[in-house]
């Protein structure tokens, strides 16, 4: 055992290569299924790059494509259209589907809701199987490697045990656990704590979190708005497409269905360091999100010298005064010291959505609000300059 101690049981990923390249990629992917009542398209070209390292969230309504997501990623399913690219590897291309289930052995690990051990082995047996299925380490090594796998999961003392007799949250821990057995770069898990309690749900999230700062990369679909906060990413998936993830960062209260009709109708456009996107006094068209870089809000003091009153990141908005009290521009808005990315979507848009949805009306009329304090109490500043 001490030998074999030197070499971790989870191998960090190197981070030069995570920096760059893809670990996932989606292009245009369409899946349809057929039942009696004729065909039926779950996904509707889905395009998704997920970078090495990252721990992404998904999430949506039930029936909305989440699962029929992953299943794309690893294999289990396949496109009716579209590409999917795994690790390098473009998964459904002139491969057959024996091929495709060792590749799934060697590089993926996945979890599910109902952790899926086989009943009639023991923990310890369980987290053995994959490795004896794609024939990963030295047959001696693996009752070795399998209890350090659970011993990393806080259940070395159950490793003999079927798992009936341990707890559901420890049922899932030692699923987890199986599903790193072979070391994969790329963990997948289709609601993982949906069937848990919250204790448990934190543990196995914290466990994540260990795995992803040692460089894997995590795909989790939830349910729980506590977990996606704790992912780098979260992506939303409305009906079978995807939300853009700055409408849902600037608008996280919106209905995923007009999150969707936003991301349908936005405009990106990208601004030079310190150009100009709204000019004081003058008529405000359109409402701005930040899809990168920093956006600057000058108002002029009474010499009419600018200066900087807020700074605006990524995820942030702005346009909605004017677009909701009327009247013109009250500041200037320009691009920061980097070039700026902005998605825009139309006054009348805007408005039409706003009147549907009060429980963004009430959070942007708050922001707007504070606003304009902010604004007061930089006017009573500056009246005396
Ligand atoms: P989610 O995981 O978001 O709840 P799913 O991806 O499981 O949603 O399902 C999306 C839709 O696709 C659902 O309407 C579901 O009934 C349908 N669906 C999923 N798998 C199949 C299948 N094998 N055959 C037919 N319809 C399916
Ligand atoms: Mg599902």
């Amino acid at each position: 055992m001490t030998a074999r101690q030197s070499k971790p049981v989870i191998d960090s990923v190197q981070l030069a290569e995570s920096n760059t390249q893809a670990m996932i990629e989606l292009r245009s992917v369409v899946k349809k299924f057929s039942n009696a009542a004729g065909e039926f398209t779950v996904l509707k070209g889905v395009d998704l790059t997920i970078k090495s390292g990252e721990f992404v969230s998904i999430v949506g309504k039930s029936g909305s494509g989440k699962s029929t997501l992953l299943n794309m990623v690893t294999g289990i399913d396949h496109p009716t259209e579209g590409n999917v690219v795994v690790h390098g590897t473009d998964i459904y291309t002139g491969v057959t589907e024996s091929q495709r289930s060792r590749w799934r052995g060697k590089n993926l690990g996945i979890v599910f809701q109902f952790f899926q051990l086989l009943p009639m082995l023991t923990l310890l047996e369980n987290v053995m199987l994959p490795m004896d299925y794609v024939d990963m380490y030295d047959f001696d090594e693996r009752p070795a490697r399998a209890m350090d796998l659970l011993k990393l999961v806080g259940l070395e003392k159950f490793a003999n045990k079927l798992p009936v007799l341990v707890s559901t949250g420890q049922q899932q821990l030692a699923a987890i656990a199986r599903a790193m057995a072979c070391d994969p770069p790329l963990l997948v898990a289709d609601e993982p704590t949906g069937n848990l309690d919250s204790r448990s749900a934190d543990t196995i999230i914290e466990l994540f979190q260990g795995f992803v700062s040692q460089g894997k990369t995590i795909v989790m679909v939830t349910h729980d708005p506590s977990l996606t906060s704790r992912t780098h990413r979260n992506i939303i998936i409305s009906d079978g497409e995807l939300i853009d993830e700055t409408v849902s960062k600037s608008l996280p209260q919106l209905r995923h269905r007009h999150m969707l009709e936003f991301t349908k109708i936005v405009h990106e456009k990208i601004y030079q360091p310190h150009a100009t996107i709204i000019s004081r006094n003058e008529s405000v068209d359109y409402f701005f999100m930040i899809r990168k870089g920093e956006v600057d809000v000058v108002l002029q003091d009474k010499k009419k010298k600018d200066y900087v009153l807020s700074r605006l990141q990524a995820g942030e908005f702005f346009g909605e005064i004017e677009l909701l009290r009327g009247g013109k521009s009250i500041a200037n808005v320009r691009a920061g010291e980097h070039p700026v990315e902005v998605l825009s979507v139309p006054r009348q848009e805007f408005l039409r959505v706003i009147n549907e949805s009060p429980i963004t009306a009430d959070a942007i009329g708050r922001i707007v609000q504070k606003r304009l304090e902010e604004k007061k109490i930089a006017d009573q500043r500056t009246a005396g300059r």
